[in-house]
């Protein structure tokens, strides 16, 4: 039996590039298979299928010696699939190398269109973007499951791994060149690699008849779905010229096959922890929010109707200034799934005068400090005076009185998209 691999990076797709065609078969001795594969110039790893990175020669030694038989095709060796386990694949965790520089939100959003919104909106998958981890967002950081990071090789567009590599190898790797092109969109080049960090192989390795060396790899594939030339796992040059590397409705399906359905979705749970309702407040006071949700899409402050920007750099936390009297807030928060959350409250505002402070820490004092006064009766939760030591207190008792009042309705939130920002 045959195997071929062909070797070439996604950069061919746009450049064109036989002549970084390798090929091989199974009576290739291992030394001679070895060779053949091409290695990353800046890391000295080994690129297999075009543009996924291979740890070890141990491992290249294993693709060479097994073979299954075998379109969503996902990467199997000996009968067994390689993907996430089922304790893993709901933490996908990721972060998005700062060193990105101005490239950074474009990558963070292409990243969350291919995760989030992509390939996880239709499977039971969850990624988790932690941009506490951009700085030092490299194959050494054990805080995430994999690194997002640039490169400047030129051998390809993007590489990414497949599941069960150690660490420092699971990184999606992003060439200049993918900046550089506009033949696919950035967010259908990360589709693309994320299916590979899934377990997916080329879709054209499974085309019927293919024979085209160049798009020809190995048999360690299994067959998910029936071959689709729009899988974004395609390569336009492998007989799809008009495929755009977006996600297919097969890909949808044969997500769902591998790693089942997605669960049911649960609406997010938001709540104000400041000001209180009910409070007087300054001419200038904040607004912040706690907010529990696996797939959160926006977070918008409308007071008076009004949309208010978040505070830079904080997600949840608000900035307001506003008018003498009184003024209506209301947090509304919706997932991805439309699904949403809505906290309405109260507040006077007040100029807040320098108060006669005799020095003492006393409940009433409403001097010049710019805290919340809280004159409320909450019927056994109330505090007053300061309440930045008491905010936990405070939330926690907001909770319990809005799971008091919501009780089971919650999840029947009707779909609203009315985001302003991205969570
Ligand atoms: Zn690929």
């Amino acid at each position: 039996m045959k195997i071929f691999a062909a070797f070439a990076p996604l950069l061919c797709l746009i450049s064109g590039c036989a002549e970084d065609t390798l090929g091989t078969t199974r009576e290739d001795t291992f030394e001679e298979y070895l060779a053949s594969v091409p290695r990353e110039r800046s890391t000295g790893r080994y690129i297999v299928d075009w543009d996924v990175v291979v740890t070890t020669e141990e491992e290249v030694r294993r693709i060479w010696r097994q073979s299954s038989s075998g379109a969503l095709s996902i990467l199997s060796f000996e009968g067994e699939d390689i993907k996430w386990p089922p304790q893993m694949q709901r933490q996908l965790s990721y972060c998005v190398s700062d060193t990105f520089g101005a490239r950074k939100p474009a990558v963070v959003e292409a990243m969350r269109a291919a995760t989030t919104l992509g390939w996880a909106k239709h499977a039971n998958l969850r990624f988790i973007y932690d941009p506490a981890q951009d700085a030092t967002c490299d194959e050494l950081n054990e805080a995430v499951v994999f690194d997002v990071r640039p490169v400047s090789d030129g051998q390809y567009l993007a590489r990414a791994f497949f599941p069960g590599y150690p660490r420092e190898y699971c990184n999606i790797l992003i060439d200049d060149a993918a900046f550089e092109q506009d033949r696919f969109l950035l967010e259908n080049i990360m589709l693309h690699e994320v299916g590979h960090a899934l377990g997916f192989r080329h879709e054209h390795i499974a085309r019927p008849g293919q024979s085209d060396p160049l798009c020809v790899e190995d048999e360690y594939y299994r067959v998910v779905e029936s071959y689709d030339p729009l899988s974004t796992m395609h390569y336009p040059s492998c007989g799809s010229p008009s495929n755009t590397l977006a996600l297919s409705a097969l890909d949808r399906s044969g997500v769902a096959v591998v790693y089942g359905p997605p669960p049911p979705p649960v609406a997010p749970y938001a709540s104000v922890t400041q000001p209180i309702d009910g409070s007087v407040v300054g001419l200038s006071f904040d607004v912040v929010a706690s907010i529990i949700d696996d797939d959160l899409d926006s977070v918008t402050l409308l007071v008076d109707g009004e949309v208010v920007p978040p505070r830079p750099g904080a997600d949840y936390a608000f900035a307001v200034t506003t008018t003498p009297g009184e003024h209506a807030l209301e947090l509304v928060v919706t997932d991805t799934a439309g699904l949403e959350d809505r906290v309405a409250l109260r507040v006077t505002a007040r100029p807040l005068v320098p108060a006669e402070d005799d020095g003492a820490d006393d409940e009433t004092d409403d001097g010049n400090d710019g805290a919340v006064i809280d004159p409320i009766d909450d019927g056994g939760c109330g505090v007053s005076g300061r309440p930045s030591s008491l905010l936990v207190m405070l939330a926690a008792c907001a909770l319990l009185g809005r799971s008091r009042r919501r009780g089971r309705d919650r999840r029947s939130a009707a779909p609203n998209k009315t985001g302003s920002h991205r969570a």
